[in-house]
């Protein structure tokens, strides 16, 4: 029978689990000593090996082939194999999410005063932790706290900032990195070789970045091409089959900002869509992206805050030279305002779009707010944006690096005519102006206004006859 290679290959020793040496390490060693907390909390995103980490630590405290719990357990008694399966009777694993209840928990604890009925300990592994409900919670604490000397926790979530810290604090806790490419792609390569695949050059580092830390979706995704062949995996068939990774998606955006395409920007934003990634994902990727450029850019090419594979390093390090850091924080600061912003919103897509055209068309985003400053008397407070203060700082770099969301220096036009006060019939012509009133309603609440607070006192008294009927904004700046 055809078993999945996620599950055929499951690590089954501490030295199997791939990226996790740090974890496999204190764990063996806490066993060795005979220094066995009992509470464990793993946490991480799915996929890093938290229940496989986790069944290997009950085998490690069941084994029947050693008189004490070992760091180097047999994987062949009854219990060893039993815990593998997730069959055994003295491991039990509770997935939280379908056990939110009191209820479950509570039962749990009469359960654990009973002795475990042929090993050494009784081995709860609760899966997805975090949603379990207050009360459950409240139920769990209280074995935590105390449990019988038999009984052993083992907490598993992906979502560490939902668990109680009161739940936190009485365990070890552990946390699971995502899984660098290159270990991703030798284990991948390991994999490969035992089930006689043979593989062309690039194609399990491909599967490996698609999988973006996540060792379970990497085999999946393996699994997905082998059933397309199941001899031969070439670069054509991974064409075929998976998406484009989504750093190359998001490339494809960026390089479109870069050279203010706004409609090959939309293009590349649809082919990133269309491959059935969803406005919100698109949008953690298209910031993790920025956030690496960002990084090469501020830290230099050698850095090694950036995780990436030596062959795409190259490539980003050439993209990071078309922005600067100032752009780089404007952009993380657009891009997370959208994302928050799609969560609530029916209109994700159009949302999305709107950000995408107001990134590679920012220079004239912002002569609009030279513009709209110019209406409201206001020029200084339109025009002292943070790109100038960088541009002040560096008067070439604009001309040097390109586009910068920013408009590089305020219209001529508006360096020189002095500021004027508008009178009130001026202000309600301007205000009601239908252009005025689209862009007010597409820029409000939906993107960033990228204006500085406006300095105490400066032009913010209105002319005296306006007060009365409150101060003329454009936009609403109170905060
Ligand atoms: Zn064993």
């Amino acid at each position: 029978m055809y078993r999945v290679l996620a599950r055929a290959y499951r690590s089954t020793t501490f030295d199997e689990v791939v990226g996790q040496e740090v974890t496999a390490t204190t764990l063996k060693n806490a066993l060795k000593s005979g220094r066995i907390h009992h509470g464990y909390l793993f946490t991480g995103t799915r996929g890093v090996g938290k229940t496989s980490m986790a069944r290997i630590l009950a085998k490690a405290l069941n084994c029947l082939a050693f008189e004490a719990p070992t760091p180097t357990p047999c994987c062949k008694c009854e219990s060893c194999t039993a815990v593998a399966e997730g069959q055994d009777i003295d491991v039990v694993e509770i997935d939280a999410a379908s056990n939110t209840g009191v209820d479950n928990i509570r039962e749990l604890r009469s359960n654990a005063t009973l002795r475990p009925a042929r090993a050494r300990f009784k081995v709860y592994i609760i899966d997805e932790v975090h949603m379990l409900s207050t009360g459950a919670f409240n139920a769990l604490l209280k074995t935590l706290e105390e449990p019988p000397p038999h009984v052993k926790f083992i907490l598993a979530t992906t979502e560490i900032q939902k668990v109680p810290a009161t739940i936190i604090s009485r365990c070890q806790r552990f946390d699971f990195k995502a899984i660098n490419t290159d270990a991703m792609a030798s284990h991948l390569a390991k994999i490969a070789a035992a089930e006689h695949v043979q593989t062309d050059d690039g194609v399990l580092r491909r599967v490996a970045r698609l999988a973006n830390g996540s060792m379970r979706d990497a085999l999946s995704l393996l699994d997905q091409l082998l059933s397309y062949d199941p001899k031969h995996l070439t670069s054509a068939i991974v064409n075929e089959v998976l998406p484009p990774p989504h750093d190359e998606l998001s490339a494809a955006v960026l390089q479109c900002v870069a050279d203010r395409d706004a409609a090959g920007a939309l293009r590349a934003l649809d082919i990133a869509l269309q491959t059935g990634r969803t406005v919100d994902r698109f949008c953690d990727h298209l910031i993790e992206h920025v956030r690496t450029l960002m990084l090469l850019r501020v830290c230099g090419p050698d850095t090694d805050l950036v995780d990436v594979a030596a062959t795409i390093r190259t490539t980003l390090i050439s993209q990071a030279e078309k922005f600067d850091g100032p752009t780089y924080v404007y952009m993380i600061a657009l891009l997370e305002e959208l994302r928050r912003n799609v969560k609530f919103s029916g209109a994700a897509r159009a949302l999305a779009d709107a950000a995408v055209v107001r990134l590679a068309m920012s220079h004239q985003f912002t002569d609009l707010g030279v513009l709209l400053g110019r209406l409201e008397g206001n020029d200084a407070a339109a025009t002292a944006s943070p790109a100038d203060a960088k541009k002040n700082a560096a008067p070439d770099s604009a001309a040097r690096r390109g586009p910068t969301p920013i408009a590089p220096a305020p219209s001529r036009s508006a360096a020189e005519q002095p500021a004027q006060r508008r009178t009130p019939a001026e202000w309600e012509r301007a205000t009601r102006d239908p252009l005025v009133q689209r862009v007010k309603a597409a820029v409000d609440g939906t993107l960033l206004d990228i204006r500085p607070a406006q300095p105490a006192g400066a032009n913010a008294a209105p002319p005296s006859e306006v007060a009365d009927e409150g101060e003329p904004t454009l936009f609403a700046t109170e905060e």
